[in-house]
Parts: C-alpha cells; sequence; structure tokens
C-alpha cells in the first residue's frame, strides 16, 4: 500500500528526517512512537505532502514520486498523490462557521464535485459511523473535544483515502474523552482500514498496532511487533523511552 524510501528532509540546516524506510502493507495499522522532536509529524507530513521531502521515494496505492531528482513537481501531480491520504491531527481543523455536517460535506462538494444532496446523505452516513449521528447540526464550538476529533475522522474518511494518517489524535483530548476516539479508530482498524498513527498511548498500541516503529533523531531506530517493541527490545532507547509511560 506505501513504501517509503530513503525519505529525507531538513528545515534549514537541521536535518528532521534522514532517511527513512519503511512498508505499510494494505489494512496493517502501524504505531509511530519517540520522543518529542524525533520527527513524527514531519514523517507524517511528507507522506501526505504537507511538507515536500528533500530526497527519497514515496509510492502510495500504485502512485510514485521521487523527490530531490532537480525536478519540479507539478501541483496536479501532488493534489493526486495527497488525495490518496486522509489526515487527522492532534487538535481538529473543523471549519468553526460550518455544522458538523457541513464540515464532512465540504471535501465532496468542493474536491469530489458532488452534488449537496449526496453530499449530505454520505456525511450523515459517516457521522452516523463515528458515533455522531444526532450531532450533524451542531457547530463545533457544540461539541466535546472528542466528537470534534471524530467529526475530523468522518471528514477524512469522506475522501476515501487509501491511508488514513493520525498525529497525536488524542494528546490535546481531556482524559475522559480519549476512549472514544480510540474506539472509532479500532473499529477502522477492524474493518481494515489502513492506518499510521503517531500517538503516546501505549494502551492503543499494544492492542492495535500490527507494528511499531521507533523513532529517534529522524531514523527509525527499532521496530517490529507490539509484544517486541514492549516487551522483547534491547534496545536501551527504546526501554529509557517506554519506561516513562509505565
Ligand atoms: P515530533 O512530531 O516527533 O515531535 P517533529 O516532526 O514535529 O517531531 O519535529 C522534528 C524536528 O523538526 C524538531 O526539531 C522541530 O523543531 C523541527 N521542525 C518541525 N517542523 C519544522 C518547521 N516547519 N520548520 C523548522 N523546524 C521544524
Ligand atoms: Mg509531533
Amino acid at each position: 500500500m506505501l513504501t517509503i524510501s530513503q525519505l529525507r528532509k531538513s528545515f534549514g540546516t537541521t536535518e528532521v528526517l534522514r532517511g527513512i524506510d519503511l512498508h505499510v502493507a494494505k489494512g496493517q495499522t502501524t504505531i509511530v512512537i519517540g520522543p518529542s522532536g524525533s520527527g513524527k509529524s514531519t514523517l507524517l507530513n511528507c507522506v501526505n505532502l504537507l511538507e515536500i521531502p528533500d530526497a527519497g521515494r514515496l509510492e502510495l496505492d500504485g502512485l510514485e514520486m521521487g523527490f530531490g531528482d532537480g525536478g519540479k513537481k507539478r501541483i496536479r501531480e501532488l493534489t493526486r498523490f495527497r488525495q490518496k491520504t486522509g489526515m487527522v491531527f492532534q487538535s481538529h481543523q473543523l471549519f468553526p462557521h460550518r455544522t458538523a455536517l457541513e464540515n464532512v460535506m465540504e471535501g465532496l462538494i468542493v474536491v469530489k464535485r458532488w452534488n449537496r444532496s449526496d453530499a449530505a446523505q454520505r456525511g450523515k452516513a459517516l457521522l452516523a459511523k463515528v458515533g455522531l449521528g444526532e450531532f450533524a447540526d451542531r457547530y463545533p464550538a457544540q461539541l466535546s473535544g472528542g466528537q470534534q476529533q471524530r467529526v475530523g475522522i468522518a471528514r477524512a474518511l469522506a475522501m476515501e483515502p487509501a491511508i488514513l494518517l493520525f498525529d497525536e489524535p488524542t494528546s490535546a483530548l481531556d482524559p475522559e474523552l480519549v476512549g472514544e476516539v480510540l474506539l472509532v479508530m479500532k473499529e477502522l482498524t477492524r474493518e481494515g482500514m489502513t492506518l499510521i498513527v503517531a500517538t503516546h498511548e501505549m494502551n492503543f498500541a499494544r492492542e492495535v498496532g500490527d507494528r511499531v516503529i521507533f523513532m529517534e533523531n529522524g531514523m527509525i531506530s527499532d521496530e517490529g511487533t507490539p509484544e517486541y517493541i514492549f516487551e522483547g527490545s534491547r534496545n536501551e532507547r527504546v526501554r529509557q523511552f517506554l519506561s516513562r509511560f509505565d
């Protein structure tokens, strides 16, 4: 589904991604852990081309892109690739003056050129899927943080991405709201959606992850099954990092 090869990204003179190789199979959930500043967000942002990598290759659902070869990327090419990804950020980036339903419909109408009634129908179904069928007409400010995140997930799903990327989707939430968001994500993995999730929710990682990668200084310094990472890894930095979550 997704192959990342020798991906590099610098900001100024700071090398933030230093040659990332990663393969994600269809239907797999890959969990990205690692200290703050290790490059997790930059990696996700490069996969959905919010940041343009300096070098390396991306292959996603049959589309391939190379970077750093000097050739300029055409906007259309970038857009086509980007549309295969869906992203959910730490805090929802919903339009405040649109209802939950309108937020979910937006991409269908603007990007996919659906008519309003089809978009509304699909939007309602997606809100029901994330447990918000009753909340379609609420504005973001009238929803809890967890509900807003779930609208964000519904909105990302509306575009039918090949892969869904989550960047610490629960870290801005009050503890009692974390569970409802993780539950929706768990349901998506059960349905066979392909996910990459940067998170500090170690129980979730253990339970739902097919694979866990540990990032450090812009590199993947350890990876494996949750059992391996959480119990078997001999990597001292991994042990040290995980001990903070005990
Ligand atoms: P993480 O998500 O693991 O905390 P990030 O990918 O956000 O790590 O950041 C990795 C490093 O890149 C940090 O040192 C951060 O300061 C730097 N960085 C991230 N985005 C930018 C940017 N747009 N401009 C400059 N530096 C950045
Ligand atoms: Mg981050």
